[in-house]
Order: structure tokens, then C-alpha cells, then sequence
């Protein structure tokens, strides 16, 4: 089948455009510039950044979170003589990403604080290309049922989750009675044969330089715990709409495999390709076309042997005790993913302000789940609430251990 290629170019709004997946963004969007205009960028910190993507991107608006970032940048356009419009504040966020201009928004922002915007991109029925894993990972069924009533498309850009995507059939009313399991691939982050007795010295610096892959702190630390796993089981659940028993994980070093489903009948269909984030961020932007990356091609006569180990053995679980809480919140009160990933991201911000050692991020973790059992959330309000609860909670944890 040939499909033909939109005439009017998508209008992009990009939350998080000045971070790792933003800018890669970016630049498979600069690779195309009949197919895509941006609408809107948005950052943090960066504003010597987030200038320059204005400059060449000439977005309508550019927001920063915080007031002197914003003033800052707005002082730098006017001077460059930008038309592009600063605005301020999160709530700005759902605004841009609902604008009724707009038809697609990646969400790039890092944690929950996408949350909301991801809500309301869902709510407007945009094309939402999800990078953002921890929006879902708290959201859960309150995100898919904005996405329906919304009439939203959600596509994945977690590179697994691509992949799985590109691994199912297009049908999806039967693929359900067909499938095995899915199994997710795992780099095994940088500790992956380091010996758990001495993963309490890990510095920072050595969580976040990934073998593989170049990303956010945040994600960085998250792979080298294999908490990052954890919350990708999570969302696999939610978007693929699977028993947590049909997810499984394997080890796979080089970080070829993307993610594999298994069918019924034993066949097992994969997604290959160079780690690259660009790949799944032009499938996203390109679906259901495909469009050029920018990515190296895969050559299999110098590719290296590919190699693949049971997470679940006995050192792995010394190594990476966060995974298999993924099963377990799973099971647990609705609303325990929420939990525990709010509790992560303040153990991971404390770790890398050096206030908690490596191996405390998993205690304060545990720790937070056994003390704030929460009651379901049904709406963004709950949820909001919800997740300051917990992150009081594992602030009160990280007190009690340094
Ligand atoms: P980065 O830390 O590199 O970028 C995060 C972006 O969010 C930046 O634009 C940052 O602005 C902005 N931001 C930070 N805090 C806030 C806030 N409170 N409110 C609004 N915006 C904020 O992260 P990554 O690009 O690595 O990751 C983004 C998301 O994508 C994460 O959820 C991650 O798990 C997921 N992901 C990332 C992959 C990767 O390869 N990097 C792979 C798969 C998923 P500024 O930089 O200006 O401060
Ligand atoms: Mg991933």
C-alpha cells in the first residue's frame, strides 16, 4: 500500500524541546521541512538553547517554566529581532499543547510535571508521540480513557515501545488472542557485570554515562538502577493493554533487539536497528509513513555478536532489586506506579544532588511504598494530589536515612 504524505505540514508542538529527546526532535524535523512546522517549543533551564532552536525554528511561541529563564530569553529574541512569543508557566504547558492550531505534541518533558500536558494534548485529540513514560506510569487508566474520549492517537516513541508497536499487527481489534507475551530488551545499563557489593560507592558521574545511549540524567540513572525497566513494563502495560504477566525482559547488551513479541505459534517478530533515538522519534512523527532519521543503518557483517541474559537471576536481582517492583505495583492498590515513581524521582534527584548514596534509591523506594498506601485516583486533581503525598512521603524517608 502506498499512503500519501500530508499536504498541509503536521504543526508541532515540542514540551521539553531543549532536552535530550527534544533535540533529537529536532533534528529529524530540520530533515524535513515540507512535512512539519513548529508551533511551540518549550524548556526549563536552557535558555542560551532554547535561543538558538527559536532562532532556527521560528516557532510562534517558546515558553520557560520560570519567570527570570523566560524574561531572559525574551530579552535575548526582542534583540535578534524574533517574532517568536515568550510565555510563562506551567500552566502554559497544556495550553500549548492543546491549541486548537496543533496537530501533533511530543512529550519530552522529563517526569510528572508532563503530566498535565500530556492530559491535555489527550483531551484535545492531538497526535501525541510519547517519550514521556512517567506521565502514563502516573496517569494510567486516567490518561487511556482522556486518550479515547479525546480521540487522541497515542504513539509510542520509547524506543521498546516502538518497537512493540511495529511488531503488532495494524489491527488491533485481533492481535489480543495472538500474543504470547512481549518481551522488552535491556541494555543492563552501565553496572550490568559490576559487583553488587560495591554498587553503595557509584557516583553520579558513573550513573549516568550509559554505554549505549545518550540521555537526561534523569533516564541515565534510572537505566543504571533498572528502575527505567521497571517503569517501561509499566507503561507497556497501560499502551499495549496487557496482563503484567504477558510482559516480560531480557538482557540484551548491545542494545540492537529493540523489543520483541512472541505469538502464539512460537514465532517471535523484533525490531533491529543502531541505538539511535531518532529512529522511533521518526516513526512517530513520519506514522504511518516512514521517514528518513538521520540514523546510521545497521550492517549485520560488523555488527557485534548479539548476546541475551535472564534479568531474573540471582545476581541481577542483587543488582537491580527496583525491576520486579514493576509486577508488584502492578498488582497493588490502584495507584501504587504513581507511588513509586514519585518516590524515584525524588530518590534519584537526592542521589544526584548527593545526598543519597547509589543503592539507597531502591530503600527509599521500598520504603515509600510500605508507608503510603494510596486510594484510587479518578481524576488529575487526585492524581496531583496523590503524587505530593508520596513525594512528602519519600522526603520524610530520605530524612530518617542520611
Ligand atoms: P532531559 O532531562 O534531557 O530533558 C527534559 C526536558 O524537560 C528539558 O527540555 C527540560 O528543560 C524540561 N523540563 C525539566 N523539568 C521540567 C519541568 N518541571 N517542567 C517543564 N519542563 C521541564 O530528558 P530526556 O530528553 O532524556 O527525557 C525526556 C523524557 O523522555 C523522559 O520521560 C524520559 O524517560 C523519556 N525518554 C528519554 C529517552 C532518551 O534517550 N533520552 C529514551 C526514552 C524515553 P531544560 O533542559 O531547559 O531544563
Ligand atoms: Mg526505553
Amino acid at each position: 500500500m502506498i499512503l500519501k504524505l500530508p499536504l498541509k505540514p503536521q504543526a508541532l508542538t515540542i514540551l521539553g524541546s531543549t532536552g535530550s529527546i527534544g533535540t533529537s526532535t529536532l533534528d529529524v524535523v530540520a530533515r524535513h521541512p515540507n512535512l512539519f512546522s513548529v508551533f511551540a517549543l518549550t524548556g526549563a533551564s536552557k535558555v542560551d538553547l532554547m535561543l538558538e532552536q527559536c532562532l532556527r525554528f521560528k516557532p510562534i511561541y517558546a515558553l520557560m517554566v520560570e519567570d527570570a529563564p523566560a524574561k531572559q530569553l525574551e530579552a535575548l529574541l526582542q534583540s535578534k529581532g524574533s517574532k517568536t512569543q515568550v510565555l510563562r508557566g506551567a500552566k502554559n504547558l497544556d495550553e500549548l499543547a492543546s491549541h486548537p492550531d496543533v496537530d501533533t505534541v511530543m512529550a519530552a518533558i522529563v517526569g510528572a510535571a508532563g503530566l498535565s500536558s500530556c492530559l491535555a494534548a489527550a483531551r484535545a485529540g492531538k497526535r501525541l508521540l510519547l517519550a514521556n513514560k512517567e506521565a502514563l506510569v502516573v496517569g494510567g487508566e486516567l490518561f487511556l480513557s482522556e486518550v479515547r474520549t479525546g480521540g487522541a492517537k497515542l504513539l509510542p516513541i520509547d524506543s521498546e515501545h516502538s518497537a512493540i508497536f511495529q511488531s503488532l499487527p495494524e489491527d488491533s481489534s485481533t492481535w489480543r488472542e495472538c500474543v504470547e507475551k512481549i518481551i522488552l530488551t535491556a541494555s543492563g545499563g552501565p553496572f550490568r557485570s559490576r559487583s553488587p557489593d560495591t554498587l553503595h560507592l557509584v557516583t553520579p558521574a558513573e550513573a549516568c554515562s550509559h554505554p549505549n545511549w545518550v540521555m537526561g540524567q534523569k533516564i541515565s540513572v534510572d537505566s543504571a538502577t533498572m528502575m527505567n525497566k521497571c517503569l517501561e513494563v509499566i507503561e507497556a502495560h497501560y499502551l499495549f493493554g496487557l496482563d503484567p504477566s504477558k510482559i516480560d525482559v531480557v538482557i540484551h547488551p548491545q542494545s540492537i533487539v529493540h523489543s520483541m513479541v512472541e505469538y502464539k505459534d512460537t514465532s517471535v517478530v523484533a525490531q533491529l536497528g543502531t541505538p539511535d533515538m531518532r529512529v522511533p522519534i521518526a516513526y512517530g512523527l513520519g506514522w504511518p509513513n516512514r521517514i528518513e532519521s538521520g540514523a546510521k543503518p545497521l550492517h549485520f557483517q560488523t555488527t557485534p555478536p548479539m548476546s541475551f541474559e535472564d534479568f531474573d537471576s540471582n545476581e541481577h536481582r542483587a543488582r537491580f532489586p527496583g525491576l520486579l517492583l514493576a509486577w508488584e505495583v502492578l498488582k497493588a492498590t490502584p495507584g501504587s506506579p504513581a507511588v513509586l515513581n514519585a518516590a524515584n524521582e525524588i530518590a534519584v534527584h537526592s542521589f544526584l544532588a548527593g545526598k543519597i548514596g547509589f543503592t539507597q534509591i531502591h530503600e527509599v523506594n521500598l520504603r515509600t511504598l510500605e508507608l503510603f498506601v494510596p486510594s484510587a485516583p479518578h481524576t488529575l486533581e487526585d492524581l496531583l494530589e496523590l503524587d505530593a503525598r508520596a513525594r512528602q512521603t519519600a522526603l520524610q524517608v530520605i530524612s530518617e536515612l542520611v
